[in-house]
């Protein structure tokens, strides 16, 4: 599904987004940016970021039109992608009170929507054009490279615009990723991030832990060289870029350190019926969550 021109479509015809700037043309910017030029609703597209290597990846692809280092690239861009790790948002978004128009609508596609409208709120002079998003769709891969027309297609997006935000904007941001076949839902930001932590952003952490703790011994290609199909699932998402995680994990602090608690009482309530022998114990903590999961695969799959 990766590489290739992605041809236009006529679906987005009836949504108008002109000239769209993406900041940040990785895996989810460079995504979007395919689907909506598949999708017919987009003039031209301007990629932003720091690596030529990457744009120039993402221009011969035909992801971007044009491309530029410099933020003051969105100027002709009546809407603005941010799809740069948590950490550059302050960076970017003083850059973007500067230099968007102020009829431009501005959305993003981090993944802590708090650490988002604090910063918009922050930097810019008309925060209600910008609509918070977040779609909850990915891979382990990273760059423009390993983006893809489809990544969004049946992916819930969750909107979180803040009090101030305009209307018209919020509509403009939904009607977008209705277009690229994703199906959007508001929710609060606290409660989204409070979300993530346990579903998305506690599982990261415990893939990267699972990895170290294994491999703590300093023989990893000896002992990994045993690991099969369970390691390898349980231990994909390891392979996620270690710097938008740090991001994610350092915006979204306390809601983290709660899940990791939590993890944290479950392994010890594990360690401590294995200390003592307690097959009943171990055997009613592995059912319970197998039954959960169970149910939620069901619930997916129907
Ligand atoms: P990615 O593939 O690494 O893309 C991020 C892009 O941002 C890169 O192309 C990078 O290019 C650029 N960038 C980094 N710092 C920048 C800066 N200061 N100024 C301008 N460009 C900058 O990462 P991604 O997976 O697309 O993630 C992008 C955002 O989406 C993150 O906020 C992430 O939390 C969120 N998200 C990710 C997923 C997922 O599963 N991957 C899912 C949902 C949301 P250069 O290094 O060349 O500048």
């Amino acid at each position: 599904m990766t590489g290739g021109v992605d041809r236009p479509g006529r679906e987005g015809r009836s949504l108008r987004l002109g000239r769209l700037a993406v900041i940040g043309v990785g895996l989810i910017g460079g995504s979007l940016a395919r689907a909506l030029r598949a999708a017919g609703c987009v003039e031209r597209i301007t990629g932003i970021g720091r690596s030529a290597e990457n744009l120039r990846t993402a221009e011969r692809l035909g992801i971007i039109d044009d491309w530029s280092h410099d933020v003051a690239a969105v100027e002709g861009a009546d809407t603005i992608v941010v799809a740069v790790p948590m950490g550059a948002y302050d960076q970017v978004f003083s850059a973007l009170e500067l230099h968007a128009r102020s009829d431009a609508v501005i959305t993003d596609v981090g993944s802590t929507k708090q650490h988002a409208l604090d910063t918009a709120a922050r930097y810019l002079t008309a925060p209600g054009r910008f609509v918070a998003g977040h779609p909850i769709a990915g891979t382990e891969d990273s760059g423009a490279a390993a983006s893809f027309v489809g990544l969004f297609r049946g992916a819930t997006v969750v909107l979180t615009p803040g009090a101030a935000v305009e209307q018209e904007a919020v509509r403009r941001v939904e009607a977008m990723w209705r277009v690229v076949g994703a199906s959007p839902c508001f929710m609060d930001a606290a409660e989204h991030d409070r979300l993530m932590a346990a579903v998305s952003h506690l599982p990261h952490l415990a893939a990267f832990a699972i990895v170290n703790a294994v491999t703590a011994e300093g023989r990893a290609p000896e002992m990994l060289r045993f690991a099969a199909g369970g390691f390898r699932d349980f231990t994909r998402i390891a392979s996620s870029s270690p710097t938008m995680w740090r991001d994610i994990a350092l915006t979204n602090r306390e809601a983290l350190v709660a899940q990791i608690d939590a993890l944290q009482a479950q392994l010890t309530g594990m360690r401590q019926a294995v200390v003592e022998g307690d097959g009943a114990r171990l055997a009613a903590l592995f059912q319970c969550a197998k039954r959960v999961r169970d149910d939620w695969l069901h619930r997916s799959d129907s």
